[in-house]
């Protein structure tokens, strides 16, 4: 019964957090939220594995804590001036990098120096393989009028995506020496989830109905002429190789040092993709990705380029492939429920296939770079486990009524049988023994039976049996039980009734089926007429063994004072 309750109420529960979601979509949301979150911990589990590799020819320039006093002590002020940053590129240059890429916007400022920025400028003249940012916003016009960017950076739609490109209505421009100089210039704008953490990074941003492409983007394409990237998406999943310090890390200002004393032999840059960036906490380029709360900026660029060049970004599976797994657990779910006898193992092993499932999403993310879905599928298969659980015990419990019924009852009249008539005036001579309380039996005959069944045949004879049975029922309290004893004789066991009150209803009873017309089976109707014996707890027999006998004898005198009668 309570087991029957709690079910019930998980189900209800279940039923109504899905009516509560189906609503306001409040309860998708969780779903997608919950999944984002299995993601993070498989991606933390993977970085942390040491399975991952990154590029080794992808270096950072930090501009670390370090580096940042050194630039204020050597140069008196931040940001560094420009004619240094070209100095540095000169150096790097030399020993043949891939590119060099600025994670930093060299924007209009009042501090920089005309001549500083020209020699920046000059570099991005002299070199095609030096990039830098800019970051599109959303700033109102009052504040700044919208420029308008060269057209040679401009794209028209470049990919056919299925979803929305990000796009802003503002943004904030370089140095005009700069734009004029190059066309390698790349957004640095990020898509984060709606929990703040940066999950995937978009490949084209829109601006003024033209398209601009992520710095990234623009540095891959240039160390790699064909990338392996999807183009029916407008931001791809980033892959994390590992916790910030993953991808080599010259700190600026070591690297400054070796510009300053023309250290040519300090390092070697061939082949490299040189990214300078921010990695000291106060200079506030940090983002919170799913490996890590605090990650450098500079560092998620470095890990998005690394994924576009080795063709490791992650791609979500197709719809169709979580709907057919969450089918296929919810099936070997409802299987085990059904199958096994324990409910416990058949929990467990439903969990042990979850937890398979789970093991197989990290080793497809770990190997094939694949998002297989969690939280949908198993939300799915449980709720198949509870509903499948509770049908079962529904049959089971349903079944279980059936097998009793047949157990207690009698075929032909649905009377109980004797044997559950024995069951029960044994249990009511012993209730009504402890609590002293009243108890009657009726025994009942029909009258000239074997020559009914003789005048009408026996067709006719069970059809009568039926309809006095019936007759019997319809006419006691439902406390009464009624009983087929055997044959043509029936039982009443009365509880809670004294011997002056079952002769009453035996009364009653005699009275009612001698009135009644039963009906034959050749349509014709007859009368039959019952003798009734009646006997009391107490006044006539303490043992269910004595009220019998007593009611027995009592029902022969009735047959020998003339019969239709009680006694
Ligand atoms: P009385 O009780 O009034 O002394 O006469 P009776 O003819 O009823 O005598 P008795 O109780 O000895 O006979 C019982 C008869 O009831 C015998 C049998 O033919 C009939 N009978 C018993 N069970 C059934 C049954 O299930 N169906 C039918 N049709 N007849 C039954
Ligand atoms: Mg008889
Ligand atoms: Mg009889």
């Amino acid at each position: 019964m309570l087991k029957k309750f709690l079910y019930t109420l998980w189900i209800s529960i279940f039923v109504i957090l899905l009516l509560l979601g189906l609503k306001n979509g409040s309860f998708f949301k969780f779903l997608s939220a919950t999944e984002d979150r299995t993601f993070d911990i498989r991606q933390s589990v993977l970085a942390n594995s040491g399975h991952r590799h990154n590029n080794k020819d992808i270096v950072i320039i930090a501009i670390d804590d370090a580096s940042y006093e050194y630039i204020l002590d050597k140069y008196g002020e931040w940001p560094l001036r420009r004619d240094i940053y070209a100095k540095a590129v000169d150096y790097i240059e030399k020993t043949n990098p891939t590119s060099i890429a600025f994670d930093l916007m060299f924007v209009k400022s009042i501090k920089s120096s005309a001549d500083a920025d020209s020699k920046l400028i000059d570099v991005f003249k002299k070199y095609d393989n030096v990039f830098t940012a800019m970051n599109l916003d959303n700033q109102p016009e009052d504040l700044r009028v919208p420029p308008v960017l060269p057209d040679k950076l401009a794209n028209p739609k470049p990919i056919e995506a299925d979803d929305e490109f990000m796009e802003f209505s503002n943004c904030r421009v370089i140095l005009d020496g700069i734009l004029d100089a190059t066309s390698n210039i790349g957004m640095i704008n990020v898509a984060r989830s709606d929990d703040g953490v940066l999950r995937s990074m978009p490949l084209f941003l829109k601006y003024q109905d033209n398209y601009y492409p992520q710095l990234g983007l623009l540095v891959a394409t240039h160390a790699k002429k064909h990338l392996d990237i999807p183009i029916n998406s407008s931001e791809v999943i980033l892959n994390w190789y590992g916790p910030a310090g993953t991808f080599e890390n010259i700190p600026l200002y070591k690297l400054l040092k070796a510009v300053e004393n023309n250290d040519t032999s300090a390092y070697n840059f061939e082949n490299k993709i040189v990214y300078f960036g921010a990695t000291a906490a106060s200079l506030f380029d940090i983002k919170t990705v799913p490996i890590d709360k605090v990650y450098p900026g500079v560092e998620v660029q470095a890990t998005y380029v690394n994924n576009l060049l080795d063709g490791s970004i992650i791609r979500k599976a197709p719809v169709w492939v979580n709907i057919f797994t969450a089918i296929a657990l919810a099936l070997l779910t409802i299987l085990a429920v059904l199958r096994l006898q324990s409910m416990p193992v058949a929990f467990g092993l439903s969990m042990t296939i979850y937890a398979v499932y789970v093991m197989f999403t990290y080793y497809a993310m770990r190997f094939n770079n694949i998002w297989l879905n969690i939280v949908a599928p198993l939300t799915f298969a449980l709720f198949a486990f509870i509903v499948t659980v509770i049908v079962k015990y529904l049959i089971k419990s349903r079944d279980f009524d059936t097998q009793y019924k047949l157990a207690t009852t009698d075929g032909l009249t649905e009377l109980y049988n004797h044997r559950y008539f024995q069951e029960q005036l044994q249990n009511q001579v012993s209730h009504a023994s402890r609590y002293e309380s009243p108890l009657s039996l009726i025994i009942i005959d029909i009258d000239f039976f074997k020559k009914f069944n003789d005048n009408f045949g026996h067709q006719s004879g069970d059809a009568v049996l039926r309809q006095v049975a019936f007759e019997l029922k319809k006419n006691v309290r439902s406390a009464d039980i009624v009983c087929r004893y055997g044959g043509e004789e029936m039982s009443i066991i009365l509880p809670n009734t004294k011997y002056e009150e079952a002769v009453n209803i035996a009364n009653k009873l005699c009275n009612l089926v001698a009135s009644k017309k039963c009906k034959l089976t050749n349509g014709k109707e007859s009368n039959v007429t019952i003798s009734l014996g009646v006997a009391s707890y107490g006044q006539d027999g303490m043992t269910p063994k004595e009220l019998i006998e007593s009611a027995d004898k009592r029902l022969y005198n009735a047959k020998e004072n003339g019969r239709n009668r009680v006694n």
